[in-house]
């Protein structure tokens, strides 16, 4: 009896450490364990008290509570089953329910109807008493329910065996073979009606394999497998090593990857002992990094992840390596790099990465000298339009090729976008000359066509490294701009004049208008007189009096004007002026002097000469004899035939058309041989401007003899000596203009120098 007591108690109390311990698990499950756990305790305490008391009527009530409590279990388990198996809740169970209670209730009225059990007494050794069970025709009954009931439990698990995955059969396998245990123990209890019932154990053992299967059980065999499935499909490479570094596990990727048979144990070993110390690898406990594995058809880069395993006392386990094949995200990222960084026409740096290259350097290198060298192509877009685009991606290809080519000392360039090179350079490296004759030779081929490309170069010293690299990059472009329309390769460098001299450009273009408008512009005259010293007209000289810069000659800003095209305007103005002098002095003194004004090659491009100046004698109601035109010889260069007609017109309209700077050009005896002009005009410039005045002398000479014998009249301009007016009218000049006789004056002094006479 004790060591059945005993096992008992044993039992009981694991049964209810695993109650305690159910609490804290959080499965669904849970309750149906613990339901059917706590319903073990009822059968159990009964048999406790039917082994322990002697007295008959403490073992016949305890024998029903037996006999209930085992149902109870019963209907616990098929509460469990049903939950653990995820069967639907079916009418099959309820009936098992129904029929379960009814027996119970039957069970409970055998005091009265006497149809389940009597005892029969017992006696043991000593004075222990025992009273066996008398099964009458009823017990029969409830020992068939249980056993049906059993079956029917045992039925829906080897049914959910049969329908999933064997990887999950063990979890199902050891609660069904539990419910076997506890049959056959019901079984020979039944039959052999032992002195104690043993039939607990099995219910209790029972209960404890459902507790630990449902709750602890991890399901160990599961989850390795899970695990293997893992290591097996994965694309990167695993290996398990133990404490000594040798390798106890690889899954197939490391055999693909490094060519090793499965069982070469010892290769992996080798591949990455040069890797493990070289990274120090075995006295560290982690470690993650890159490693480029070269083979002869290709190099693949490996992402490497090492980690120790420490047991709970901080013993080494092992360790594994996890070797992860990175090689086209590396070649992705390391192409979105150079995406990011470079253009992808040329290839070179974008503006972006030129900045932080140069920043770098200028930081890396404090003792060097560097430059900048700006290139710009001209009439690039002229190349795009004529040509094609693709002509043009060539033209730029070629252009960063050239470059290149020319730097390969490390030079940093980049092209900031469409025809805008930049170079930053060692300034002991930049040979000009070179660089130029490479640029100087690129010639476009195209159909036949050859086209020259000019390549224009600004340089910028960095002396100051404070200053910021896109405002370097600006002043070397400035240089660059400053070559304006030069037809040559050629360089040009940035200096504080340049600079100033663009900033006056800039400040001069802009403020043209306001200075117009608010009377800065005015005209100056100056005489021209004849033979005989008579002043007989003036010609009129734009003065510009500049509010901070005083009064300016136009060599200040003339040429300004021509090159950003608003020479027009101011010259469409002074034009005006002239006619308004003219019409003011109709009636006075000086109705009898002529004005003659300049015109620009330019003027012809933006307004209809003809009309301006018809219109304007027609409105100030002047004769067009006394405003004389001024045209250089610059103007014949272009659209010959189209200005031969206009000069033509002008001069049938009445006008008086002179040659301004006769001399000064290539081709002035070509074009008098065609030019309808009235009048030449010879600047003494041509005399001072020689060493040897003998020659010059019989040049002007001979200009003015064939100017008499094709009855062109001569004005010498730029007469300052009285010596060249002796010469000039010895040789037939008819008239002068020079600082000799009056410089330009302003209108008021002229007038009144010259009203008297
Ligand atoms: P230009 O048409 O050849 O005008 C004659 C220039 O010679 C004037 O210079 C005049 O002051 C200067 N000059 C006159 N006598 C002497 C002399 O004895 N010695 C020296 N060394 N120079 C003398 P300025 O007024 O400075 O004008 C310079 C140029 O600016 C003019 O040369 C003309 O090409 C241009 N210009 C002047 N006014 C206008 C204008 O209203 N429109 C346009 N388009 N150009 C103008
Ligand atoms: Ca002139
Ligand atoms: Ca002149």
């Amino acid at each position: 009896m004790v060591s059945y007591l005993s096992t008992l108690a044993v039992l009981f109390v694991i049964v209810i450490i695993c109650i305690v311990k159910s609490y804290s698990s959080n499965k669904t499950v849970a309750a149906a364990v613990r339901l059917a756990l706590y319903a073990m305790l009822v059968p159990v305490v009964a048999n406790a008290v039917i082994a322990i008391s002697d007295s008959r009527m403490v073992n016949y009530s305890a024998n029903i509570f037996y006999l209930v409590g085992t149902n109870l279990i019963l209907m616990a388990l098929m509460n469990y089953i049903v939950i653990y198996c995820e069967y639907n809740r079916t009418l099959v169970e309820k009936i098992g329910y129904f029929i379960l209670i009814i027996d119970s209730i039957s069970v409970f009225l055998n005091p009265v109807l006497h149809h389940v059990y009597g005892l029969e007494k017992i006696s043991l050794k000593g004075d222990n008493v025992y009273y066996t069970l008398d099964s009458y025709w009823y017990h029969y009954i409830h020992l068939d329910l249980s056993f049906i009931v059993i079956v029917g439990l045992i039925t829906a698990v080897v049914k959910k065996i049969h329908y999933t995955s064997k990887l999950y059969m063990e979890r199902y396998l050891v609660i069904g073979l539990s419910f076997v245990y506890v049959v056959i123990q019901e079984f020979t209890n039944t039959l052999a009606k032992p002195v104690y019932n043993k039939s607990m154990f099995g219910f209790m053992i029972c209960g404890i394999l459902i507790y630990i299967f449902s709750i602890e059980y991890h399901q160990f065999f599961l989850t390795h497998k899970m695990f293997d499935q893992l290591f097996k499909n994965m694309n990167s490479a695993v290996f398990f090593y133990d404490n000594h570094f040798n390798c106890l596990y690889m899954n197939p990727a490391s055999h693909k990857m490094f060519d090793i048979q499965p069982g070469e144990y010892e290769k992996p070993k080798a591949y990455l002992t040069e890797y493990i110390t070289e990274n120090n690898l075995s006295s560290r406990e982690s470690f993650t990094g890159k490693k480029v594995l070269a083979r002869p058809d290709r190099e693949s880069i490996f992402q490497v992840e090492f980690r120790k395993l420490f047991d709970k006392k901080g013993r080494v386990m092992g360790a594994y390596v996890i070797l992860s094949d990175r090689t086209e995200e590396e070649k992705k990222a390391a192409q979105d790099r150079y995406r990011a960084d470079h253009d992808m026409l040329t290839g070179l740096y974008n503006p972006g990465a030129f900045h932080k290259q140069m920043q770098r350097c200028l930081h890396e290198n404090p003792d060097r000298e560097y430059l900048i060298v700006a290139t710009n192509i001209k009439d690039f877009k002229l190349i795009n339009d004529v040509f094609g685009r693709n002509s043009g991606d060539s033209v730029l290809q070629r252009i960063a090729e050239t470059l290149k080519g020319y730097s390969e000392q490390g030079n940093i360039i980049a092209r900031l976008g469409a025809d805008k090179f930049v170079m930053f350079v060692d300034k002991q490296n930049y040979d000009e000359e070179a660089l130029i004759n490479e640029l100087s030779d690129m010639v476009w081929l195209d159909e036949n066509k050859e086209y020259s490309v000019i390549i224009h170069l600004g340089v910028y010293e960095v002396k100051d490294r404070t200053i910021p690299g896109p405002v370097m990059v600006d002043r070397a472009f400035m240089a660059l701009n400053g070559i304006k329309s030069e037809n040559i390769c050629r360089a040009a460098w940035y200096s504080n004049e340049l600079r100033e001299s663009l900033i006056w450009e800039q400040t001069v273009s802009r403020s043209l208008d306001e200075a117009m408008h608010s009377g800065q512009i005015i005209p100056f005259l100056q005489a021209q007189v004849n033979t005989e010293g008579k002043v007989e007209g003036a010609e009129v000289l734009v003065r510009w009096q500049h509010p901070t810069e005083g009064l300016m000659a136009p060599g200040r800003f003339i040429s300004i004007l021509e090159q950003d095209g608003h020479i027009v305007d101011l010259d469409m103005f002074m034009w005006e002026e002239a006619c308004k002098i003219l019409h003011s002095w109709k009636n006075t003194g000086l109705k009898n002097m002529y004005l003659s004004v300049n015109i620009s090659p330019k003027d012809f491009y933006f307004v209809d000469v003809y009309e301006v100046f018809t219109k304007l004698v027609r409105k100030y109601d002047i004769p067009p004899k006394m405003l004389r035109l001024e045209i250089t010889e610059s103007v014949m260069m272009t659209d010959v035939d189209m200005k031969m007609k206009l000069i033509d017109s002008l001069r049938e309209y009445g006008f008086i058309v002179e040659m301004d700077d006769f001399g000064s050009g290539y081709s002035s005896l070509n074009l008098l041989k065609d030019m309808p002009v009235d009048i030449l005009k010879i600047d003494m410039a041509f005399l001072r401007k020689t060493r040897d005045t003998e020659r010059a002398k019989i040049i002007l000479q001979q200009i003015v003899c064939m100017a008499q014998k094709l009855i062109i009249p001569v004005i010498s301009e730029g007469v300052e000596t009285e010596e060249q007016v002796r010469f000039l009218t010895d040789i037939g000049c008819n008239m002068f203009q020079g600082y000799y006789f009056a410089r330009p004056i302003s209108l008021s002094d002229f007038e009144e120098r010259y009203k008297a006479s």
